[in-house]
């Protein structure tokens, strides 16, 4: 099963870039980035998962408005990019709730899936997870089971979709980043810098040979022409910016080479009878 998702943010909404989030004086991108995306996709019937922000929502409606339009998947990727273990509880049910309500009263449908920004609960910080519950939502894909410069959560195992279930008795369904094991490494190679990184042949190779396949793009993923931070911390900008101009030909190849679906037309080809069930 190959899952196809995308975070809905624009290039500069990410910590490392602007910290300040004084985001209204940066150049707006996520119109075109977002066209292309939604075009390709058109011209393959495919319905894809895209996480929104809840400023994204605010600030630029149209954007989500029309990847709804399009009948794909809506989800939440918070409200402004906040990780999530930056936050108290209190704080992160806060900024959840808003952008929830942001995006739903946009789209005028409640919305059932979460994506943290930058993968960022850990086992640290599972709270998160049952708050999620609490405001509604069915799916979480903020697990990432290999090490990440942010989030990582190593001890869920073998990444697949799971039901992750709290001490109260409620649970959630959970659809993993997946990842590659060679020896004692786990190897991401489905999102973001490491899909702009990896040669396509390898790319291929590694999901070939994978059953569960989870998927995470951005518009800045795909964009040559996006601003490029110069002060950025070397190993940084290497990653922010590695394969820009040969990513959106990759991202074609590997939609002509797999079948996708989205996360809730995941959701009903899974026997939930047969997941791994985690107490967390
Ligand atoms: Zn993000």
């Amino acid at each position: 099963m190959n899952i196809l998702t995308f975070d809905i943010e624009d290039w500069y909404n990410c910590d490392f870039i602007t910290p300040d989030l004084n985001w209204d004086k940066y150049e707006v991108r996520i119109y075109e980035g977002v066209e292309r995306i939604l075009q390709e996709l058109e011209n393959r019937r495919l319905k894809a998962t895209f996480f929104c922000l809840g400023w994204i929502a605010e600030k630029h409606p149209d954007v989500i408005r029309s990847i709804h339009m399009q009948g794909h998947h809506v989800g939440c990727h918070s409200y402004q990019h906040e990780l999530t273990y930056d936050l108290d509880p209190k704080s992160f049910r806060y900024n959840t709730e808003k952008s929830k309500k942001l995006i739903e009263d946009l789209i005028g449908e409640s919305i059932n899936v979460y994506r943290a920004p930058g993968f960022s609960i850990t086992k640290h910080n599972t709270w998160a997870l049952e708050i999620l519950v609490e405001l509604g939502f069915e799916y979480d894909c903020s697990l990432f089971p290999a090490a990440h410069d942010y989030g990582s959560f190593d001890s869920f195992g073998k990444a697949e979709p799971a039901i992750l279930k709290f001490s109260n008795g409620v649970q959630i369904k959970e659809f993993p980043i997946n990842n590659k094991r060679i020896l004692t490494k786990n190897f991401v190679f489905s999102g973001g810098g490491f899909f702009r990184f990896y040669p396509y042949w390898l790319i291929k190779y590694w999901a070939r040979s994978s059953s569960y396949m989870m998927t995470y793009f951005h518009c800045r993923d795909f964009d040559p022409k996006q601003p490029m931070i110069e002060s950025l911390p070397l190993v940084r900008k290497f990653k922010s910016y590695v394969g820009l101009s040969t990513s959106f030909v990759k991202f074609q190849k590997l939609l002509n080479d797999f079948e996708f679906v989205s996360v809730d037309n995941a959701d009903k080809l899974i026997n939930w009878g047969n997941v791994r069930v985690l107490q967390v």
